[in-house]
């Protein structure tokens, strides 16, 4: 269907499907472009280009992590594998109806704002067009972000966006460079598969474990006080040093910042491996040589592959002139573009939870935006600014510019809905159907 009125929703991963959900939920028209041939987004490890590797799980535990109203089954682990998340996200697609709606093998080319307010979408095959809005949900994990390797390094360099199956690093001495959730990841398989394996990192971090008490981790505070961010830091930093002891003793950098100051990194085994030597850490690199790496700390060593672990880059291809700069689009509650009305993302948003409710909450507001017109909301857009850190002084990197605390996000956009007079829930519950995959 194409029609003046309906909004254009781009991108068929989990942010793509949250905005059709409450689309659908509601009766507003829409028209769902997805370019390749299935829904998923990055978790369909064969969608070209994805980021996606064999030993990935989710980072958020199940029970933090599905959609509203269509849990994640009881017979997942705490932690699902990237198959599962698929499995998952195909199963909701069909609970509510949204995969057939989808146009697949269609690739957004160009999203062009015409002069009467409308948006003209083009695809790949030059065919146009036109709504009332666009919402795109293109992700955020497809552009890697490699900086430049100072000196001459002869052997292997490649990003962890292209990176799969730990039968890649046999044989090999490799060194991963970053100590984000992927990182820890690709150099714990590097530490089980590599002839040598190194990580490097420029600054220390908190490492989470990704259970605590038996528990997955994110649901420790469930049913338990609030705490403020501030006694939350001092109460878990120090559950932390007792459960893992002083990490500077296994040769990372002390942390240069409090907990919760940057992206959670959880992962149990990155400790674990560098306890029983299986890889090292290393300070940042200061320059390279043929195959040897010079470090901060003044020391060196030879490697067959670099591997970067050093983030994406937001891009927006199909509307990089409306979304502005590339790491941190100007999007009201990281959704709604403040200049141009009609254009909406969801995906943008960078922040230390599981990710799916948020979406399924920005998905709610645009949903209502759409039904009920912009004009009341159009004053927020522009006007409102709020400090959604929580008191937490988020390192200055670029990643964190922009770095919002779900908690502090959540309370936020549920007050600005209620003042609206917007629903921020209820959609149908639908039963989770295994999905052939
Ligand atoms: C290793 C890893 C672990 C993670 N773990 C978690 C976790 O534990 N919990 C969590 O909540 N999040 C996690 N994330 C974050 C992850 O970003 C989200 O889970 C989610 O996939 C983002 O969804 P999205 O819909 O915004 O983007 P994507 O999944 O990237 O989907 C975007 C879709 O848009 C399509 N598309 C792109 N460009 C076009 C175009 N021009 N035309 C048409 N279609 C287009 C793509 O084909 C794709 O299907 C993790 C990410 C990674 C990489």
């Amino acid at each position: 269907m194409n029609d003046i009125h309906d909004t254009c929703v781009i991108g068929a991963g989990p942010a793509g499907l949250a905005v059709a959900r409450a689309l659908a939920e509601r009766d507003l028209p829409y028209t769902h472009l997805e370019r390749h041939s299935a829904v998923g987004g990055i978790w369909d490890i064969d969608n070209p280009g994805s980021p996606m590797y064999s030993s990935a799980h989710f980072i958020s535990s199940r029970t933090q992590s599905g959609f509203g109203g269509f849990p994640m089954p009881d017979h997942f682990p705490d932690y699902p594998s990237h198959r599962q998340v698929l499995g998952y996200l195909r199963s909701f697609a069909d609970a509510y109806r949204l995969t057939d709606r989808i146009e697949f093998g269609v690739e957004v080319r160009d999203v062009e704002k015409n002069a009467d307010g409308t948006w003209t979408v083009t695809r790949g095959d030059g065919r146009s067009t036109t709504h009332a809005r666009v919402v795109v949900c293109t992700g955020s994990q497809w552009h890697p972000n490699i900086p430049e390797l100072p000196g001459n390094f002869t052997g292997e360099i490649r990003h962890t966006k292209d990176y799969r199956d730990l039968g890649e690093l046999r044989n090999k001495r490799v060194l991963v460079v970053g100590a984000g959730n992927s990182g820890c990841d690709i150099a714990c398989d590097a530490a089980r598969a590599a002839d040598h394996a190194v990580i490097s990192m420029r600054r220390g971090y908190w490492f989470i474990p990704k259970h605590l008490f038996g528990r997955p981790v994110d649901t420790l505070s469930d049913g338990g006080p609030h705490l403020p961010k501030w006694l939350e830091q001092k109460v878990f930093g120090a559950l932390l040093r007792i459960v893992e002891g002083n990490p500077v003793r296994l040769g990372l950098p002390k942390p240069d910042h409090r907990l919760f100051e940057t992206h959670p990194v959880i992962n149990s085994m990155l400790l674990h491996h560098l306890r029983h030597g299986d890889i090292t850490a290393k300070p940042g690199i200061a320059r390279t040589d043929g195959t040897t790496v010079h470090f901060a700390d003044g020391t060196s060593d030879d490697f067959d592959l670099i591997l970067f672990a050093t983030g994406y880059r937001h891009r927006v291809p199909v509307a990089q002139r409306y979304f502005g700069d590339e790491q941190h689009p100007d999007l009201y509650l990281s959704v709604f573009s403040r200049e141009h009305e009609g254009l909406c993302g969801v995906g943008f948003i960078e922040t230390n939870s599981g990710a799916y409710r948020l979406f399924d909450l920005q998905a709610q507001l645009i949903a209502s935006y759409v039904q009920d017109g912009p004009e009341r909301f159009t004053r927020l857009i522009r006007e409102d600014r709020p400090d959604l850190s929580a008191g937490l002084k988020f390192v200055a990197s670029p990643r964190h510019t922009g770095y919002v605390d779900s908690g502090a996000y959540v309370k936020h956009v549920k007050k600005i809905a209620t003042a609206m007079g917007w629903p921020t829930e209820g959609k149908p519950a639908a039963r989770f159907e295994e999905v052939v995959l």
